[in-house]
């Protein structure tokens, strides 16, 4: 099956990112949000992204005047997907809003495109599911910022066929990305080892354990973590966390998954992290 114009649905942090990616690799990319100055930003950070690559050597300026050269934006999804080969999905987190994408989707793509999703916590199964084509749904998980890391974490809903994840597996590889193979389980591997040890630094926290700092610097210094799990809870933020955190906890109805109180409470308090300016650092 050969992909050449992809359609990029939210060009929030991951979406204009992922439109990035592809459309420096030479596909074609329509760019789809709910309002054009949504698209105008997303091109303005993409046009950073380029020119920071560009002074720093590894794109030339030919080359990221045609990467731009390949983004149309648009705001009309039942339109925009019609012509294309290859879907990805990476609009708000939110299952009723995912439903009406997909619905849209299914009723205007193509018969035989692939459709992806970005969603990092609902189960690819279920929004496979929400489609009359759930063979050709698959998880296609970027990690941010999209340009910069390597990971697609390509996750198999119970009915994704083995050609489907052979081709967007061929497709991470043309992005420039490692793809890994993952089962549809709450979390994937990413949030489901990631976000429990993130919630007992919380708990260490909580429990007076060691410091903020002193914790980070214990996962830095002893474990080579680039950076420490609460400076990361943070720059993920905390109510983002949460949410994964209680998607693992009733998804797979075991204890050790609860959410740290301290968590839930600063989460309650508005301490979202960087994003709010104050979470386990103030920013
Ligand atoms: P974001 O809030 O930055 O962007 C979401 C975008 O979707 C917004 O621009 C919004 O206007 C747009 N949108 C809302 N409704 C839409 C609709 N009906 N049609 C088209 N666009 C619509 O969110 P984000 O952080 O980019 O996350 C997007 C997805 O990627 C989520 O599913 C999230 O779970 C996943 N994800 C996020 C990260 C991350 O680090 N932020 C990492 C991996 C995966």
């Amino acid at each position: 099956m050969s992909i050449l114009n992809v359609a990029v649905i939210g060009a929030g942090t991951m979406g204009n990112g992922i439109a990035h990616v592809f459309a420096q690799s030479g596909f074609n990319v329509t760019l789809i949000d709910v309002k054009a100055e949504f698209l105008s930003r997303a091109v303005e950070t993409i046009k950073s992204n380029l020119a920071r690559q560009v002074k720093k050597g590894t794109l030339s300026q030919e080359d990221a005047d045609a990467t731009v050269g390949r983004i149309t934006p648009a705001t009309d999804l039942a339109v925009a997907v019609k012509p294309v080969d290859f879907v990805i999905e990476a609009a708000t987190e939110n299952l009723d809003l995912k439903r009406q994408i997909f619905q849209t989707i299914d009723a205007n793509a193509r018969e035989g495109v692939i459709i992806a999703t970005n969603t990092s916590s609902i189960s690819i199964t279920k929004i496979a599911a929400m489609t009359n084509r759930s063979e050709r749904v698959i998880g296609m998980h970027f990690f941010n910022p999209v340009p910069v890391m390597k990971l697609v974490e390509i996750i198999r809903g119970i009915k994704t066929t083995d050609e489907v994840y052979a081709v967007v597996k061929e497709l991470s590889e043309k992005l420039g990305k490692t793809p890994v193979e993952v089962n549809d389980y709450p979390g994937f591997v990413s949030n489901r080892v990631l976000m429990p040890m993130i919630n007992e630094a919380i708990y260490c926290v909580m429990e007076g354990v060691a410091k903020p700092e002193d914790i980070d610097t214990v996962m830095k210094l002893g474990m080579a973590h680039p950076m420490g799990p609460l400076a990361l809870a943070d720059f993920i933020g905390l109510d983002v966390c949460l949410a994964i955190m209680e998607v693992l906890y009733d998804g797979l109805a075991d204890s050790k998954y609860r959410p740290c109180p301290l968590l839930k409470k600063m989460v309650a308090a508005g301490m979202l992290g960087k994003k709010t300016g104050e979470g386990f650092y103030k920013y």
